[in-house]
């Protein structure tokens, strides 16, 4: 293996800083040298926020992408027409794949899923289902492949044997300030998705406050980039840009989402959240080929909700990944049993009426980070009980003095979170139109 000089990775930053064009066979060098740690993380983050600040040619991103899938292994399968996932650029009280995978695979399609960790201000799969214990997300590419021909499904972080490039890379990002960069959202996420070999893939592209995407104008060009290149790499792929403002569904927080998503698998659970699920496994479904079109699909993952047919299949990938099986069936029965727990919950109620117009997600993303949700270092232990349970729905009507917050925390909360939470709801005094979460679709 020959290391890539010190010279040579300071080029690589200039050009990017001077907005020339990179030396593609430097940057192959350079993703190489990330996967297999031979590069210093200054250095790394130096060329990222070099990126993050003056972004890189389309050209560019597609060398990178590549060369982040081939940074590890990429799974074969006989044929992959019914192999399929859907990725989340991130949101707030996104469990979504949390339920999809057991869902899809309940439907017969399969689903080899590489999930994040959380990343900035939102939460990850990876550390979701980390706080149901014994879930084990390391799986080599050989167990994720022996596990989803067995079972239909498997959800995985990635390591040092499959996009190892983006490991790394996707933690630096996390806590440099590194992450709303189009180029650098792309190749992290359609890399990891080209290593698992997969035939379709929806992307769900969050857009507005609390998403990485601000406006509807820079979702769609982050949609367009992904599904650009994904299709490019031979994946047939859309993308539906989702409004992420108000919180999704009425769990916020990694072990209270696993709460939520099990409600979901349950046949119950939010509304909101159901709805998300049955819209991005519907579009797999038609998209594989598995049913005609979007209504069928809809059917078949409205009954694997209903039927318990999606809640046996994340019984059976919790046991396959390492959960005992006493421990996987209470996890499905009565989840709040054998999670971990706050020392403290503080409710929080409205101190007017009207009907719940918005509450910020921003916010109450920052404060549960700053509480132990979410990293700000590498170092950092995330605590999985730290999150909120939201009680109302956007334009619900409500009584002054009503409850419609539960912050469960271990730390005292400061006069700072009190009055930011308290703030983070706004009312109106008429009703409102019907919400929908889908704004746009990109084929
Ligand atoms: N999810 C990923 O895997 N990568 C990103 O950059 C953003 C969301």
């Amino acid at each position: 293996m020959i290391d890539m000089k010190n010279e040579e990775i300071t080029n690589l930053i200039s050009s990017v800083q001077s907005g020339e064009m990179m030396d593609l066979e430097q940057l192959s060098e350079f993703i190489r040298g990330v996967a297999n740690h031979s590069i210093p993380v200054e250095m790394i983050e130096k060329w990222l926020k070099a990126v993050h600040s003056n972004s890189i040619t389309v050209e560019e991103t597609t060398i990178l992408t590549r060369e982040m899938m081939n940074s590890g292994a990429i799974l074969e399968w006989e044929d992959n027409q019914l192999v399929v996932d859907k990725h989340s650029t991130g949101g707030v009280g996104d469990k979504m794949s949390l339920m999809l995978a057991p869902a899809l695979a309940a439907c017969g399609v399969m689903v080899p899923m590489l999930a994040g960790r959380g990343l900035g201000h939102t939460g990850g799969t990876i550390d979701k289902l980390e706080s149901i214990p014994g879930f084990n997300c390391s799986l080599s590419p050989v167990e994720m492949k022996e596990q989803v021909l067995a079972l239909g499904c498997c959800i995985a972080a990635q390591n040092d044997a499959i996009a190892p490039a983006d490991g790394l890379l996707y933690a630096i990002r996390d806590v440099t300030n590194t992450i709303d960069s189009i180029p650098l959202i792309t190749a992290s996420i359609i890399s990891k998705k080209a290593a698992e070999g997969l035939g379709s893939l929806v992307l769900d592209v969050k857009c507005g406050s609390a998403a990485f995407m601000k406006n509807k104008e820079d979702a769609e060009k982050l949609a367009k980039s992904m599904v650009g290149a994904a299709k490019g790499l031979g994946i047939n792929t859309t993308a539906q840009i989702t409004q992420m403002e108000f919180p999704i569904g009425k769990y916020v927080g990694n072990s209270l989402e696993v709460i939520g998503s099990i409600e979901v698998l349950q046949g119950n659970g939010s509304k909101d959240t159901r709805d998300l699920v049955v819209m991005q496994g519907s579009a797999l479904l038609v998209q594989s080929g598995k049913v005609n079109d979007a209504e069928e699909g809809e059917k078949l993952i409205r009954l694997v909700l209903d039927n318990g047919l999606a809640l046996s299949y994340f019984e059976k990938m919790c046991i396959a990944q390492g959960v005992s099986v006493n421990d996987a069936k209470i996890i499905c029965s009565n989840p709040n049993s054998i999670l971990p727990k706050s020392k403290h919950i503080t409710t929080f109620v409205t101190n007017e009426s009207g009907y719940v117009k918005m509450i910020d997600s921003m916010v109450l993303a920052e404060v549960a980070r700053k509480h132990g949700a979410g990293r700000f270092s590498l170092e950092d232990k995330i605590i999985s009980e730290i999150g909120f349970e939201i009680l109302v729905e956007q334009g619900q009507e409500i009584r002054q003095g009503d409850e419609w917050l539960r912050f469960h925390h271990n730390e005292e909360l400061n006069d700072e979170d009190f009055s930011r939470l308290n703030g983070s709801i706004s009312l109106q005094k008429q009703t409102m139109g019907k919400f929908s979460r889908l704004i746009k679709t990109i084929c």
